[in-house]
């Protein structure tokens, strides 16, 4: 996946491009009793540099045949490895969208918003859907657990009909 994005809303061209791709944790495990974030910074060594580097230059060899000579023009680039986002985020094995769903075992994959605890509920990418409007849809579902799907729902309809609203 790749996009670009522009500085300011009135700026005519991107100056910058972020790519995304597959990798699996098993790759960076060699590297996996590390730690390194921005506030707690710790180097997760020599190996890991070159390891990373290996990597994002053959994302830069593929950008190449679509984009030719493009890496003549980069600047700069940033590297982030599923490390970066398990010490980030805090999620399993640095997985990018929470927990992954078994279509061939739907019920072993759910997660309910409800737990047997009292007062204790979910949400997030792990429960529903990830992506910012997956885990909104999460939001309203565990929501629904607290305040009654209908109530709720009359509610979000309501504040899209302001005039009805002010009935
Ligand atoms: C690089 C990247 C790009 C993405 N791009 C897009 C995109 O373009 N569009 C899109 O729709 N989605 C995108 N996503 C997915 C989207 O960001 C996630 O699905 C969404 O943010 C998940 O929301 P969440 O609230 O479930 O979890 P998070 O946003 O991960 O929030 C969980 C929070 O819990 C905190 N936390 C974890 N453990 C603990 C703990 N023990 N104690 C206290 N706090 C803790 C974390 O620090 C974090 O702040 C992207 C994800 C990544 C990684």
């Amino acid at each position: 996946m790749m996009s670009m994005g522009i500085k300011k809303e009135n700026a005519i061209y991107g100056d910058n491009i972020t790519i995304m791709t597959y990798m699996r944790f098993e790759e960076v495990e060699p590297w996996a009793d590390t730690f390194n974030t921005v506030a707690h910074k710790n180097e997760r060594g020599q190996t890991y540099a070159a390891f990373k580097k290996e990597k994002a230059e053959i994302i830069i060899d593929e950008l190449e045949k679509k984009f030719p000579n493009i890496r003549d023009c980069i600047q700069d680039y940033y590297t982030s490895s599923p490390l970066s986002y398990r010490d980030y985020i805090g999620t399993n094995r640095g997985s990018m969208y929470g927990y992954a769903k078994d279509v061939n075992k739907s019920m072993q994959s759910f997660i309910s918003p409800k737990t047997k605890i009292d007062n204790l509920l979910f949400t997030g990418q792990s429960l529903n859907m990830h992506g910012i409007l997956g885990v909104t849809i999460s939001g309203v579902i565990t929501c629904s657990e607290l305040l009654g799907q209908d109530y709720l729902l009359e509610k979000i309809i309501a504040a899209n009909q302001p005039e009805k609203l002010e009935n």
